[in-house]
């Protein structure tokens, strides 16, 4: 196997086994990722550490995502004045997600903690995987903290039956991002129940992982600390980031699928379409020119 650069500049992500292959392992920096996702959004703190445990959270799930039509889609609908959040993650842990309300006062648990739980309130957490050659599939679970990590971990318990540990975390200093990321520990079926007791262990007492990318580990270094296994094996590492996928093209697309009736009121409409993508804060504005051109095309189709 070729030598791996356990620790490239910038967002990444990084795979690993241990304890005899017994036990996968995943980590990511996403400090990059959230800052996108603040200036996109113009998110304020609150709204920017909930959403960014979230994607980062999603970040974690897609290291089996080989294909380019593979997603994992995250969804929340909860009470709380957050409102709700969404995500979808493709391949290369490229991540895309809002969240309703984009300027959220600051609730505070202690000095230090946002408190992501009072914001989120009671819900339910949607997470739909879609991979080429399977069936798309999708689970839901209650919301049973509201601070993101757990309700993750929850809901792989419960809906894919993995027992799971998982750690987020997003640090903010003023407007900035000062370090965001989370790891994912995931015991293989075949790991008898000792395994799990011994991961518990070594999770109690395990520092935030806010702390340990501020204190300048890597992600590859924050699973090497969690697992206390020289025998660590590194699989993978990638870059992961902040990415959209629309394009005036897709959103023609979207368009076309409009009944003609539907099409034709719009050309008559004289103000063309404006079309808004939820994920980058883009607006896309068809003339009527354009608007003719497309139900031309899907008329003579
Ligand atoms: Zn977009």
């Amino acid at each position: 196997m070729n030598q791996l650069d356990l620790n490239p500049a910038g967002d990444h992500i990084v795979r690993a086994m241990a304890l005899d292959g017994k036990v996968r392992m995943t980590a990511i920096r996403s400090t990059e990722m959230v800052a996108e996702a603040i200036r996109l959004h113009g998110l304020s703190p609150m709204a920017a550490v909930a959403l960014g445990r979230f994607m980062s959270g999603l970040q974690l799930l897609s290291m089996d995502l080989k294909n380019s039509s593979d997603s994992i889609t995250g969804i929340i609908r909860c009470d709380g004045p957050l409102g709700g959040m969404t995500s979808v993650v493709e391949q290369d842990s490229r991540v895309r997600g809002f969240v309703l309300a984009k300027h959220l006062d600051t609730q505070l648990r202690s000095p230090q903690k946002f408190d992501v739980a009072a914001v989120v309130g009671n819900g339910v957490l949607t997470v739909i995987r879609e991979q080429a050659g399977a069936k798309p599939y999708a689970g839901s679970v209650e919301l049973v903290s509201g601070e993101i990590a757990e309700d993750l971990t929850y809901y792989l318990a419960i809906s894919e039956q993995i027992p799971t540990i998982l750690g987020l975390g997003v640090l903010l200093n003023g407007d900035g991002v000062k370090a965001a990321g989370g790891y994912l520990i995931q015991v293989m079926p075949e790991a008898g129940p000792e395994v799990l007791d011994y991961l518990e262990q070594r999770a109690g007492g395990f520092p935030d992982v806010t702390f340990l990318l501020e204190e300048g580990f890597t992600p590859a270094q924050i699973l090497d600390l969690f697992a206390g296994d020289e025998n660590i094996e590194y699989m993978e590492v990638r870059p992961s980031s902040y990415a959209c996928t629309c394009s005036r093209e897709r959103m023609a697309k979207a368009l076309m699928t409009l009944g003609e009736a539907d099409l034709a009121e719009l050309r008559e409409d004289g103000d063309g379409a404006n079309l808004h993508c939820e994920f980058c804060n883009t607006n896309y504005h068809f003339d009527v020119e354009e608007l003719g051109q497309l139900h031309l095309a899907k008329t003579t189709n």
